[in-house]
């Protein structure tokens, strides 16, 4: 494996993308794990590889949301077991959250791989190995889910999903809490919390803002607005981003 230096401006990213191929080698990760983590960056850099003021926001809504369900579930996959294994224990030990393994590309290898990752990392107990249920409306393998978890969960937070499975969930009237860089992917459009962050910034702020004891900032959140903010502050600082350089012509000459 290539050598990354600290020094690197990249050195995060670069060490992350070796981390998730690490994993997709040991049977973890799925190959189009990789290629949607390709997806998830290219929004992280357009808004700015950080959390925006709005995702914080929903960040706290959904934590509090999930600490107050009478039957709160997390989702895991491949990739999340890989970026945040130690969060995802610790975010469900501060809600009385179950965690359940549930693969888009489900293998009985991937799910006792990623049971056992969880396990190392210090949780309990892990469901999704002996599915029992299914997920009307999606094919078999993508459907089957635990009738101790996701079957009979009221709220449900499911980070890097996809679309049909996260629509999927709606139908069956459970609350949805997304965690998805993307703005406009089906899966944040579907849910009723979609929290527009890299995965483990994301988990690591609910984490925090749980042990605060504070209340969230907002009483009334507006999923579609919030939503709608995130993707003004891309368009904005794209747009912001060429004004500069068409108002003398010469980039250079546009430097501060
Ligand atoms: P959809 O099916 O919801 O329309 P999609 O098909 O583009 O979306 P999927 O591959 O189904 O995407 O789901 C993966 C999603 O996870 C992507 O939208 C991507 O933006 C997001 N994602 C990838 N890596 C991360 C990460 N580290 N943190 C947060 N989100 C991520
Ligand atoms: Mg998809």
């Amino acid at each position: 494996m290539t050598e990354i230096p600290p020094s690197h401006p990249r050195y995060r990213s670069l060490m992350t993308r070796e981390g998730l191929v690490k994993g997709m080698k040991k049977g973890i990760v799925a190959e189009a794990g990789l290629i949607a983590h390709g997806r998830g960056e290219a929004f992280d850099y357009l808004i700015g590889e950080r959390t925006l003021p709005g995702a914080l926001i929903a960040e706290q809504v959904a934590a509090q949301t999930l600490k107050n369900a009478r039957h709160p579930v997390i989702s895991v996959n491949g990739n999340t077991a890989v970026l945040a294994p130690k969060e995802i224990i610790e975010l469900a030990g501060l809600t009385g959250a179950r965690i359940e393994v549930n693969l888009f590309h489900r293998t009985e290898e991937r799910v006792g791989r990623i049971v056992s990752i969880l396990k190392k990392a210090g949780a309990k107990e892990v469901l999704g190995e002996v599915p029992d249920a299914r997920i009307p409306g999606l094919a078999h393998e993508r459907g089957k889910c635990s009738s101790k978890g996701i079957w009979s969960a009221d709220i449900i937070l499911i980070p890097l999903e996809d679309g049909d499975r996260a629509q999927a969930l709606k139908k069956m009237g459970r609350f949805v809490i997304s965690i998805d860089l993307n703005p406009l992917s089906r899966t944040s459009r579907a849910a009723d919390i979609s929290i527009v962050d890299e995965v483990s910034r994301a988990l690591k702020n609910m984490i925090e803002f749980l042990k605060s004891g504070k209340e969230p900032g907002i009483k009334d959140f507006d999923n579609r607005l919030y939503l709608g903010r995130i993707v003004d502050h891309i368009a904005q600082g794209l747009m912001g981003l060429y004004a500069k350089e068409e108002s003398t012509g010469n980039p250079e000459e546009s430097k501060e």
